[in-house]
């Protein structure tokens, strides 16, 4: 079968890694793609947002399954349209992806399915909004309903902060994200980010993952898209994986279904661990990045025939092995990430590193020039290590970052500490 997968990041080139060693692929090719996945596949500069262009792209080279990595085109229907023209899609159709495209939505559904999730309302007028605020106090959490590129929530410490986030969306400081706006409770706790892979009716947990979105050591610093992550995340307790499924994603693919929207695809649940159990922070409707670096190396099974089976609808009798290895991943980034960096400087050292043991580095931001490896986004590589524990992984990976020379980048040192304390 041949295989279109779209997207650019170190997600996607985890994901071409691990389907190019699937045999059931012939050729691989992947849109626009980076400097890393030409090792695996072969990149088109395709438009991914038109998808009359990408249906045309497929018919070509008879591609058998598109596999999605960023939820915009997910949201944006492509799934729809694939799948309109006779081709087989990996992912949620427009309406299942409002699970990430309207956080409103996905409260509602929460509300009526007696999922839990932090306490909230929805408004699309600022002062009822900011009466909301007045009666519950800081601290408390102001979201864009809508996407937002990671720019949508704002963790408010005080009355005034969350007055003023909600100003700022409601006078277009995330466009039309910020149309609508949902105000919810604070909660408290450890997060963690949960996979399941979904057909429409059955759900089957992939690995847990654990991310680290602020910038800098000891969770200091703006938040990013993550800055690292590892898997497994010693707080998802097989108790506590089981609760969520029951609690969390088994009433949501329910209640998908009940709408006629069944869910297909992976369903990213972010949660934070309460002293109630686990809640639902929450949904994103692809993998995540930088997690699915850290679930690719786990994963032994073959992922060709786990995601069709996902658009088949035929999870049901399907099984998923993995190591029992812990993985880590170090993203490395440009120096002035996220916000101003310069792009265009030049990494070195990249063959030196990979040779590391255990050791498996995806690109993110990444161009080639010659035999040059440029920088061209924000989060540059995935320094990824596979080991017996999460300590053993974290040395590798960091044995890994120290090859590599490049000055216009920096990483945190800290990546997989509080598993390390914990002593898994
Ligand atoms: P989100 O984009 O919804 O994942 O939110 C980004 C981050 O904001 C999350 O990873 C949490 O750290 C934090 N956050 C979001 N909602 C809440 C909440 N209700 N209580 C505490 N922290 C939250």
């Amino acid at each position: 079968m041949n295989i279109l997968l779209l997207g650019s990041g170190g997600r996607e080139h985890a994901l071409a890694w691990k389907m190019a060693a699937s045999p059931l692929v012939d050729r691989l090719y992947c849109a626009p793609g980076n400097a890393g996945i030409a090792q695996e596949a072969e990149c088109v500069a395709l438009d991914i947002a038109d998808h009359a262009a990408v249906i045309a792209f497929c018919n070509e080279k008879a591609i058998g399954l598109v596999v999605v990595g960023p939820e915009a085109p997910l949201c944006a229907g492509i799934v729809d349209d694939l799948e309109a023209a006779g081709i087989k899609a990996f992912g949620p159709t427009k309406a299942a992806a409002q699970l990430e495209g309207s956080k409103g939505f996905t409260k509602d559904i929460c509300r009526a399915n007696n999922i839990p999730t932090a306490a909230y309302e929805r408004f699309t007028a600022p002062q009822p909004a900011k009466d909301y605020v007045r009666k519950h106090g800081a601290p408390i959490v102001v979201k864009a309903d809508g996407l937002a590129a990671g720019k949508g929530v704002v963790v408010a410490e005080s009355v005034a902060q969350a007055e003023a986030a909600i100003d700022m969306m409601f006078e277009g400081g995330l466009g039309a994200a910020g149309a609508q706006v949902v105000v919810e409770e604070f909660l408290q706790g450890e997060e963690a980010s949960f996979f399941a892979l979904c057909d429409g009716t059955t759900a089957i947990p992939l690995a847990s993952a654990q991310d680290h979105k602020r910038a800098f050591d000891n969770d200091q610093g703006p938040n990013t898209g993550g800055m690292g992550a590892y898997s497994p995340a010693p707080v998802m307790t097989p108790e506590m994986t089981a609760r969520t499924m029951t609690e969390i994603i088994e009433p949501t693919l329910r209640a998908m279904a009940a709408m006629g929207s069944p869910y297909k695809g992976v369903l990213f649940a972010g949660l934070m661990i309460t002293e109630d159990g686990p809640k639902l922070i929450e949904y994103n409707v692809r993998f995540g990045d930088p997690e699915t670096q850290v679930l690719m190396l786990r994963m032994m099974s073959d992922l060709v025939p786990a995601l069709m089976a996902a658009r088949d609808g035929v999870l049901k009798s399907f099984d998923l092995r993995w190591y029992d290895d812990a993985a880590l991943t170090v993203v490395m980034a440009a120096k002035g990430y996220p916000g101003d960096y310069q792009k265009g400087t030049v990494i070195e050292g990249l063959d030196e590193a990979a040779k590391v043991e255990g050791v498996q580095i995806f690109h993110a931001g990444t161009k080639a020039d010659g035999d040059r490896i440029l920088v061209n986004g924000g989060r540059v590589l995935n320094v990824c290590a596979i080991g017996r524990s999460v300590a053993e992984a974290q040395r590798q990976a960091y044995a890994a970052v120290d090859k590599i020379n490049w000055p216009g980048g920096f990483c945190r040192r800290d990546i997989g500490r509080r598993a390390i304390e914990r002593g898994t």
